[in-house]
């Protein structure tokens, strides 16, 4: 395999706190030597596990990197025990650009795992992670948010694995995160996803969906920076009483295992909720109406739920198509 472009402007493995950049070379029209400098923060203190800390993997999903900034700018390195490397802004040009995906070459960071060294940009910045930085890691936390086109009750994430004892780690991490709610995420599509990569080599990993609508909140941004700590806590890497405390505790476990969790459009539309986030849902009820966009007198579109639960996630903008997302029903089970 051809060495990754990728390098870092700072010592990944020296005590201290160190900001600077991953530099990845990229030759274009307004810089023909140019580079993307991808921000880079590394605070070590002596030897113990190392925690590998992203947000904006996609672009327009804001509580991780604020999260991150706030702590990369307060954490001292004698405040820890072991290492953690801090990547605000993941897919950088895409989290510039205010996209989900890189502007660049379209590429969607959460599908494009393992990368390539000889690839796109996007493909540059998957592979260095998947041979360079999540080998070097043992627990790995991707910060994410609704973005732009959707919304979600804040919730952290862990999967079902075939190694339990892995999986038992991930969920013990995902509870130290202590989102107000918790699930095992059943992924649409987990094909060339981070997580998938990250788990693959057989590391504690934790994702969240922390909000949306391609902006953060007061409220959405504490869970962030509580939850960062909180797991760094649990993996031994922070000192406890740094920790904050918990804004909701316990954390509400939610199973979306029902094949009917997720409603999609099947029209083009005005979309017209009945329910909003957290609202109990039973099987019949109107989830949200599509009214046509271009004429008076039609009846709008009914989308009834399937199964029971709550609203824990929905579309975001006002306009709908065919094909998108429409409705997380998740149950809470404790
Ligand atoms: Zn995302």
């Amino acid at each position: 395999m051809k060495p990754n472009p990728i390098s870092p402007t700072i010592p990944l493995d020296q005590d201290g706190v160190h900001h600077g950049h991953l530099k990845l070379p990229h030759s274009r029209d307004d810089s023909a030597w140019g580079a993307i400098m991808i921000p880079l923060c590394v605070i070590k203190n002596g030897d113990g596990p190392t925690a590998l800390l992203t947000g904006a993997n996609h672009g327009d999903e804001y509580e991780g990197p604020l999260a991150l900034q706030h702590l990369a700018h307060t954490l001292k390195a004698e405040d820890i025990t072991g290492r953690i490397i801090i990547v605000p802004a993941f897919n950088y040009p895409a989290f510039l650009a205010a996209k989900r995906t890189s502007p660049i070459d379209g590429g969607n960071l959460n599908r494009m795992f393992p990368g390539k060294p000889d690839g796109t940009i996007t493909e540059k910045i998957a592979d260095y992670f998947e041979r360079t930085l999540i080998p070097q890691s043992d627990v790995v936390l991707d910060i994410h948010s609704g973005g732009k086109t959707l919304s979600f009750v804040p919730f952290a994430a862990a999967h079902i694995l075939d190694d339990k004892t892995q999986q038992a780690a991930c969920v013990s991490a995902m509870e130290a995160f202590n989102a107000p709610y918790s699930i095992m995420l059943k992924e649409i599509d987990s094909v060339g996803m981070y997580d998938t990569a990250v788990e693959d080599q057989g590391k504690v990993f934790v994702s969240t969906e922390l909000g949306g609508g391609g902006s953060a909140t007061a409220l959405t941004s504490a869970i962030a920076r509580k939850g960062v700590r909180n797991m760094l806590a649990h993996a031994g890497i922070l000192q406890t009483e740094l920790a904050l405390l918990p804004i909701s505790s316990p954390s509400k476990m939610l199973d979306m295992s029902d094949e009917n969790a997720y409603l999609f459009s099947a029209s083009d539309g005005l979309v017209d909720y009945a329910k909003d986030l957290e609202d109990p849902v039973e099987v019949g009820d109107v989830i949200a109406r599509v009214w046509p966009k271009d004429r008076t007198g039609a009846t709008p579109i009914e989308y009834v739920a399937q199964t029971s639960g709550i609203l824990a996630g929905r579309h975001f903008p006002g306009l709908i198509q065919t094909g998108d997302f429409l409705g997380l029903i998740a149950k809470v089970v404790s």
